[in-house]
């Protein structure tokens, strides 16, 4: 039995902080993690070669600032994990393993709003179809993530406002999606997810605060405060697309007029632009061009 300060609970406890330690940067080297997780880095050393032997990590030579190195990240083997992305207008599915490499990826267009169940059906089949094709055995699966256009309250699972996704009142999309594919789904606000992303593997990296502006077909943020996602009450703190710019402005998809949305979603700005710019502009063009200072 163990008691709580035991040698083998504090052991155990050691061997958690290292795995999720690693299980959120992607990779670090044993340096790192000991700084990371304030153990010894002779503790360290010793964890690693547990989880080495047990098939959890995989150590690869590196270099860190000169000097040789050993890379930790968590085995391929370890465990495969889903992501599927809904966004206003399309359904999105990438396979990857507990080393952050994706394996498969795909997106088809997919009227989200209209029907919560027709996306999860439609999201049932994608992820399916992926497994197929990778060839990985279902078993390995041991979870997804779940991103959706609009506010989570994290505690009950539900959306935070009905407003913003009308097609997905009284829905618990992590439920809904649990049920249909029989693995666990952790679901949050796609804006808070690409923030997560940007701490984990972009520009975020190294920061403790930022703020992650996604313009889409929707408008809408993810802030990270102390190295944490910040939600709000309801999972309503990012959502900056539906706050009122102009009272007498063109009516939003949210019933109110004039949003930020209204002024700055792919859909207003795009077809502004085309006729002096081409009709196959992007978002990710027109930052671009404002950047390099474009008039338009
Ligand atoms: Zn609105």
């Amino acid at each position: 039995m163990e008691t709580p300060g035991s040698q083998t609970s504090l052991h155990r406890a050691n061997l958690e902080r290292v795995v999720r330690a690693v299980r959120m940067a992607g990779s670090l080297t044993q340096a790192e993690i000991a700084r990371s997780t304030g153990l010894s880095a002779a503790t360290v050393s010793n964890i690693v070669r547990e989880l080495k032997d047990g098939g959890t990590v995989e150590v690869t030579p590196t270099s860190a600032g000169g000097r040789r190195a050993r890379s930790v990240s968590l085995s391929g083997d370890a465990g495969i994990v889903i992501g599927v992305d809904f966004g206003h207008t399309h359904l999105r599915v990438a396979v990857g393993n507990l080393a952050h490499q994706v394996l498969a990826e795909e997106s088809e267009p997919l009227d989200v709003d209209a029907s919560s169940a027709q996306g999860f059906g439609r999201a049932e089949q994608l992820v399916n179809r992926l497994i197929e094709t990778t060839g990985i055995s279902p078993e390995k699966v041991i979870g997804v993530g779940l991103g959706v256009p609009g506010p989570i309250d994290v505690e009950s699972g539900t959306l935070g406002s009905t407003s913003i996704l009308p097609g997905w009142t009284g829905i618990n999309p992590s439920q809904e999606l649990a049920g249909r594919l029989g693995v666990p789904v952790y679901v949050d606000n796609d804006a808070n997810l690409g923030a997560l992303g940007e701490l984990v593997w972009g520009s975020g990296r190294g920061v403790r605060d930022l703020a992650y502006i996604k313009v889409a077909s929707g408008v809408g943020a993810g802030l990270v405060i102390e190295g944490n996602i910040y939600r709000g009450p309801g999972g309503t703190a990012g959502e900056i697309g539906h706050i009122t710019l102009d009272e007498s402005g063109p009516v939003c998809r949210c019933g109110n007029r004039g949003c930020l949305e209204t002024f700055t979603a792919a859909r207003y700005v795009l077809p502004l632009l085309q006729p002096s710019h081409g009709p196959d502009l992007t978002m990710e063009r027109v930052v671009q061009l404002a950047r390099e200072g474009d008039p338009g």
